[in-house]
């Protein structure tokens, strides 16, 4: 998330976004630069969702409204791949979630650093983890991990993938602070932390010097930039890795009214949250009212998985 002034830049219509999505049939995709080159034709990994780490970004005064709704929702069906990070101690969360609630540390602030201190530590423990793939996200964000596995399945995470949705129409602009007050202006892309995104393996360990222990850090410092933003800088400005966009990625900074209503399963990641002070929520007439459910997560949850004890009766919304 892009805390800033820089919020003005953000856009809400995600339709003005270049969203370059998949060929549907062919599976064909190649990107090329200066540095990387991936050609993936017909490539498909037999991944699982254990493959995944998923690493949710709270802070302790929204473990009550925020992360419940998520360890009751989609969280208990995947608490094997989700690590929760926040900044500190609830002895509730640890009951219920064990070793999976990592306490940073960090400030609760919601200040730059205060949230690259965390992203550090979520690194760090993705590498220490082994698995595959690194994913992010807020906990505002339900998170479908059957899509979310099925779409990095597509693609080899030995490579180089940086996988989101940026929440601007143009790459962000930036000054690198060099050595001897040197300045220089840097231009990139980044996925907005608050649609999720991931990052496989392969490449991870490639940002490991300026991501791994404290170097996480120093990078956003030198950027001056959110933790999201100073992904997006060691991917695509440091290793010359092109983002790759997926509009399955959904933040609350884009109109989710416009999440079609049919394909909402088929989407990785939602979110809800306020815009211009109007609620902005997914359209989905689901099993519980707006009033009983003003996220919708819980009748997106009984969509997903109508066998959950809480969901009402499987009737035809
Ligand atoms: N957050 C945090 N510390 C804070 C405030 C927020 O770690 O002091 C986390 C919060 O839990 C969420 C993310 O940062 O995962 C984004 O916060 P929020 O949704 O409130 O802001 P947004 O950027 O989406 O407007
Ligand atoms: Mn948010």
């Amino acid at each position: 998330m892009l805390h800033l002034e820089d919020k003005s830049l953000r856009l809400v219509n995600a339709d003005l976004l270049q969203v370059h999505l998949p060929a549907k049939d062919t599976r064909v995709r190649t990107h090329t630069n200066s540095r990387s080159t991936i050609a993936t034709p017909h490539f498909s990994e037999d991944i699982s969702a254990d493959d995944i780490f998923i690493a949710v970004k709270t802070t302790k005064k929204f473990h009550q409204s925020r992360l419940n709704l998520l360890l009751d929702t989609w969280i208990s069906r995947n608490m094997q791949q989700t690590y929760i990070f926040t900044d500190g101690e609830d002895e509730e969360l640890k009951k219920k979630t064990g070793s999976h609630a990592v306490n940073t540390n960090c400030s609760a602030a919601h200040s730059r650093q205060a949230l690259s201190c965390k992203m550090a530590v979520e690194y760090d423990k993705f590498i220490e983890s082994g698995k595959k793939w690194f994913c992010h996200v807020d906990d505002d964000n339900y998170v479908n991990v059957r899509t979310l596995v099925k779409h990095l399945s597509q693609y080899p995470h030995t490579q180089d993938l940086y996988i989101g949705k940026p929440s601007l129409d143009r790459p962000i602009e930036a000054t690198e602070r060099l050595g001897d007050n040197k300045m220089k202006p840097v231009n990139f892309w980044f996925a907005t932390g608050g649609a999720g995104f991931c990052v496989s393996r392969g490449l991870a360990l490639k940002m490991s010097p300026w991501a791994s222990g404290g170097h996480f850090m120093n990078t956003a410092e030198k950027i001056r930039l959110p933790d999201d933003c100073t992904i997006g800088y060691i991917v695509e400005s440091v290793l010359g890795v092109p983002l790759t966009r997926s509009n399955l990625f959904h933040s609350h900074l884009e109109n989710l009214q416009q999440v079609s209503r049919s394909e909402i399963h088929k989407q990785i990641t939602l979110s809800y949250g306020m815009f211009e002070n109007k609620s902005n929520i997914i359209n989905l007439k689901g099993a519980f009212s707006v009033e009983e459910d003003p996220s919708r997560f819980k009748s997106v949850h009984c969509l997903l998985y109508p066998d959950t004890p809480w969901c009402p009766p499987q009737v035809a919304f």
